[in-house]
């Protein structure tokens, strides 16, 4: 992979979402404990900032990520804000580095727009609902 992920990449991720969550509405709980994150909220944990909808940490003693969300937003935007964490763990999160995290830290600090905005296009890309199937004279 390189430094900045394009769209097929992306969209490869989205991908195996879907295989993951199968028909129908994502269904973001399926999804993160199939990924093996562990998902809390603010009433858990008060680990974000006040300007911060969440965020995932890797947890060491665990060796596990973390999704921390704001259960106090609207659920488009709590939605939205997983879908966003699990972008980020599945771009970026592991990336092998002999470094480990602090080259990500770093990564991060340098391309920093980059990286929120491909974790954003990716829930975009994740929660959009599918195009019905218009083919062979069906009707809406
Ligand atoms: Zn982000």
């Amino acid at each position: 992979m390189s430094l900045v992920r394009d769209t097929k990449e992306i969209s490869e991720m989205v991908r195996l979402c879907r295989d993951i969550n199968g028909e129908g509405t994502i269904d973001l709980i399926k999804i993160v404990k199939a990924l093996d994150i562990h998902l809390i909220d603010t009433t858990q944990h008060n680990y974000l900032k006040s300007q911060e909808y969440g965020k995932i940490v890797y947890d060491a003693t665990e060796g596990k990520a973390i999704i921390i969300f704001d259960e106090k937003q609207p659920l488009y935007l709590q939605r939205f804000t997983v879908a966003h964490e699990v972008g980020h763990y599945l771009l970026r999160f592991w990336e092998p580095t002999s470094l480990g995290k602090e080259i990500i830290r770093a990564l991060d600090e340098l391309i920093g727009i980059t990286i929120e905005r491909e974790a954003s296009m990716f829930a975009k890309m994740l929660l959009q609902e599918p195009e019905p199937d218009l083919s062979e004279g069906k009707k809406l």
